[in-house]
């Protein structure tokens, strides 16, 4: 092999470490995307989504796209110039979702908490009833404040006026509970690369017989051809009609990563994050590094944790990049108002692990004993 990089233990916002089974399927030599044995493949993945994002949805499908391309997908099927949109907005991807609907030509109402906090669902609520939207759209893991948003009071609200939901699940799926179905949730998306330790390039997304309905039905055509879920069907709703050329790698690899998800158990690998979470919480604490968010509104697969003096003196960039220098360890940056304010931990998929906080707290150590 040519292309040489270091190690390293990835434990930003994502992407997070690959699990070795995956890389391994990800290797297998190529079958066409028409081949029955790699239909089979598709089946298997499409099954293994439903069960984790809850949902009995046909068109559970991983997007040849990354989590920002699931997103355009939701938006890109539901709205049509002038369609009222009601996002909330706690942090950067909520923002974003915002601007991709705004650029299908959505009047967008935006709700905006502080970072750290989550989206009240009163006030949510509240706006509902003011603007009837018909769509509304938030974030369940909000990767850049490190928020576990709470959804179904929401969800209920926005089915009860008829709008369709719209739920970002990138940080939230294979590491805490999904229940689409349960919540009402019309439409949702993910990534590969955070929760199911898989590189980045699908997005595992759901859409639901009423979704495919008000597609049918619309006068104009959805704009992005290659995100139109009605022609996704094709391929996707089982008759495997040639739409685009599959990316069979990284099917595999996802296919994989299911079987790794399905064998270990949804409670036990959430269970596994929450454990991992609370010791990391515990071993910065003695660093001066404090939680940004609340204890019952905290991610366990993302952790946002307030920069102390200490590190704020050195430059926080500057002990970050000694971390990847020294360690191999990566660990992320603040976004957006929260830059140079919180580090954010990922310990998500194969890095939920307590053994992979020991290393980050002993290296985190060393570096901070020599500021
Ligand atoms: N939504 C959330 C909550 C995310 O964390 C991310 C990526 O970090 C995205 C959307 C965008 O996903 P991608 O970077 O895979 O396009």
């Amino acid at each position: 092999m040519s292309i040489s990089l270091p190690e390293r233990l990835l434990l930003g916002p994502g992407p997070s470490n690959v699990h070795p089974d995956v890389l391994r399927a990800m290797a297998t030599p190529l079958v066409g995307h028409m081949d029955p044995a790699f239909h089979a493949i598709v089946e298997e993945v499409q099954e293994g989504l439903r069960e984790l994002f809850g949902t009995r949805n046909r068109m559970t499908i991983p997007l040849s796209t990354t989590g920002s391309g699931g997103m355009e997908a939701c938006f890109a099927n539901l709205i049509e110039p002038g369609t009222r949109v009601l996002t909330g907005v706690a942090g950067v991807f909520g923002g974003r979702m915002s601007e991709v609907a705004h650029r299908y030509g959505a009047e967008v109402t935006r709700v905006e908490t502080e970072p750290g906090t989550i989206l009240e669902p009163s006030v949510m609520i509240q706006a509902i009833e003011r603007t009837r939207p018909q769509v509304v759209a938030f974030v369940h893991a909000e990767t850049s404040t490190g928020v576990h948003q709470p959804v179904e009071a929401i969800a209920a609200a926005a089915q009860q006026a008829g709008a369709f939901v719209i739920l970002d699940c990138v940080t939230s799926l294979g590491g805490l509970p999904v229940r689409l179905d349960d919540w009402q949730i019309d439409a949702a998306y993910s990534g590969t690369q955070k929760c199911l330790s898989c590189p980045p390039g699908l997005a595992p997304a759901s859409f639901s017989d009423r979704v495919l309905e008000h597609v049918a039905a619309r006068k104009r055509p959805v704009v992005v051809w290659y995100l139109d879920v009605s022609l996704l069907a094709g391929y996707f709703g089982g008759d495997r009609v040639y739409h685009h050329t599959a990316p069979i790698s990284a099917i595999l690899g996802l296919a994989e990563a299911l079987r790794l998800v399905r064998a270990e158990g949804l409670e036990a690998r959430a269970e596994r994050h929450r454990r991992a979470a609370k010791r990391l919480i515990a071993g910065v604490e003695r660093f001066g590094f404090e939680p940004l968010v609340r204890a019952e509104h905290r991610l366990p697969m993302l952790t946002a944790l307030r920069i102390p003096p200490t590190v704020q003196k050195t430059g926080e960039a500057a002990v970050r990049a000694r971390l990847l220098e020294h360690h191999g360890i990566e660990v992320g940056g603040g976004l957006g108002k929260l830059a140079g304010v919180i580090w954010r931990v990922g310990l998500m998929g194969e890095n939920a692990r307590e053994e992979v906080v020991d290393r980050l707290l002993g290296a985190l150590e060393a570096e901070l004993a020599s500021l």
